[in-house]
């Protein structure tokens, strides 16, 4: 069977993320029955911030930070056709995640059933090694727990109740497709086959699982 570039891309994405083909040194073992990711299609987004308003509401979020930011950026073309680009900024579920190598007391850690990186706030003494740690910069403390926090996918809010995270509820253009990299006949896998997507600093080896369907529009790539 030959693969087409389109397949072979989708493919080569997909296997990295689940763990698949060497990533070099994982922070515990790779294997988990599940593996959630996310897709953002940014060519499907319209800037809403439903998903950022969602997030803040179930996770309860306090104000002056983010689990999750959209950011708008433009006007591109003003001249001519004016438009913006939408682009996610939220943890990225690393494989290998320096977040969970650093931490000196198990705080940071991935949870085995799911493969999400979650922070326990009872280990957690504040140290703050894993904000500076984590290369896309989404940790913060947390003003009222005092502890490290970040996107958790929604893991002890949502997905505990068998719901999507908040932000995948919330979006009202199907922007956002999450799903287990595990489950070959899910709608996140299928899309990963077909699509062309793109993972933000891959060359630095942490092997992210939040993946974008960047916007096609000129100028923008
Ligand atoms: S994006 Fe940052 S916080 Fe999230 S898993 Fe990767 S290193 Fe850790
Ligand atoms: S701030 Fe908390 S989670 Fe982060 S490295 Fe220190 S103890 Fe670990
Ligand atoms: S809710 Fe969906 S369409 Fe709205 S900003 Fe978030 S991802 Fe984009």
């Amino acid at each position: 069977m030959s693969l087409t570039r389109r397949e072979f891309l989708g493919c080569s994405a997909l296997c990295a993320a689940a763990g698949l083909v060497g990533s070099g040194q994982a922070d515990d073992a790779p294997v988990n029955p599940k593996n959630f990711a996310l897709i953002h299609d940014e060519t499907k987004c319209i800037g809403c911030r439903a998903c950022e308003q969602a997030c803040r509401k179930v996770n309860q979020v306090p104000e002056g930070v983010n689990r999750l930011k959209l950011n708008i950026d433009g006007p591109y073309h003003a001249e001519e056709q004016p438009y913006y680009t939408f682009t996610r900024e939220s943890c990225q579920h690393c494989q290998d995640a320096p977040c969970i190598s650093v931490c000196p007391t198990g705080a940071a850690f991935r949870d085995k059933a799911t493969g999400i990186v979650d922070v326990d706030p009872f280990k957690c003494v504040g140290c703050q090694y894993c904000l500076a740690a984590c290369p896309y910069r989404v940790r913060f403390i947390n003003p009222v727990t005092k502890a490290a926090d970040k996107c958790d996918f929604c893991r002890k809010t949502n997905l505990a109740q068998g719901k999507l995270p908040a932000c995948v509820e919330a979006c009202p253009t199907g922007a956002l497709i999450f799903g287990d990299l595990n489950d070959r006949n899910s709608e996140l896998v299928a899309v990963l086959r077909s699509a062309r997507t793109v993972r933000d600093k891959l060359d630095l080896g942490t092997n992210p699982k939040l993946f974008r369907i960047p916007s096609q529009k000129p100028g923008v790539l």
